[in-house]
């Protein structure tokens, strides 16, 4: 059962908003950036494929989920030598997700999940949803897009092609899939190329990355340090139908998520200690 029909949080009212607290649905915050792909890719594409992958689920599950309003600009720093790129800073951008949370926890929402479409997203949104955790008794849930497709181990095996690591590092097989999934029309696949080393060009066993896995050691820099076009990655090797399957893959995932998170107990918090604190704690 929904709310007389309605999956989008923005189309509540008040009251439905109290009802929606009591149905224990589970508000699903999408959050992306406006960040360079490449040539051959639209600057919202982390906004557009979390809110997407965001939308599909809640309409399909609004007995569960409840779909908010996307976050588009998010921490970019690193891109923003390639024009189009916006970034906010990053105790700018914790604070303001922190208090979107925060915002739902006060008028009762008790688990909330996050999307992320954007990698640089994932430091500073997994501070923000650690901290909401900490301050107050709702639980936030936290996964990027491309997350919701390991569920299944051998998933990787049914579509991937390019070269692991590397070939899905940024605006790569995967991204370029999924975009040609949601609107070939826009995206210009005669002016894509494999940059294949783009931030892998080291080849290095200790500092590698792939949107699905990265090597033990991070350096993360300016990205126009290490790639000419703004592509690591192969997007030649992209296709509609691995878009498709990862697009599907990711929506029934996050459902599935959904199901198990409304489920769960969370145990009570314990303090230890024999004696009374004398000051707030830090952090
Ligand atoms: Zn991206």
């Amino acid at each position: 059962m929904s709310i007389n029909g309605k999956w989008k949080y923005e189309d509540l009212t008040w009251p439905e908003v109290n009802e929606a607290v009591k149905m224990k649905l589970i508000p699903v915050l999408p959050v992306g950036t406006m960040e360079q792909h490449g040539p051959h890719l639209p600057i919202k594409m982390d906004k557009w494929t979390a809110t997407e992958i965001a939308k599909e689920a809640c309409k399909k599950n609004p007995e569960r989920l409840l779909f908010m309003p996307p976050v588009s600009y998010g921490f970019t720093t690193h891109v923003m030598d390639f024009p189009g790129s916006v970034t906010i800073n990053y105790n700018t951008f914790i604070d303001y997700i922190s208090d979107v949370l925060k915002s739902l926890t006060y008028h009762g929402f008790e688990k909330i999940i996050v999307i992320n479409g954007h990698g640089s997203n994932m430091i500073p949104l997994e501070l923000a949803c650690r901290k909401i955790n900490l301050e107050s008794t709702a639980n936030i849930s936290l996964a990027s897009w491309w997350g919701l497709t390991i569920v299944d181990k051998e998933f990787m095996h049914k579509w991937r092609e390019s070269k692991f690591p590397g070939g899905c590092a940024h605006s790569g097989e995967a991204e370029t899939s999924l975009a040609l999934h949601l609107d070939e029309d826009l995206i210009q696949m005669d002016k894509a190329v494999n940059e294949v080393y783009g931030m892998n060009k080291h080849e290095s066993d200790f500092e590698w990355v792939d949107l699905f896995g990265q090597g033990p050691v991070s350096m993360i820099s300016w990205t126009s340090e290490n790639s000419d076009t703004g592509i690591a990655g192969e997007p030649l090797l992209a296709t509609k139908d691995k878009g498709k399957m990862l697009f599907d893959e990711s929506v029934n995932n996050l459902i599935k998520w959904g199901q198990e998170f409304h489920k769960r107990k969370f145990n009570k918090r314990k303090d230890h200690h024999t004696s009374k604190a004398k000051s707030d704690m830090p952090g």
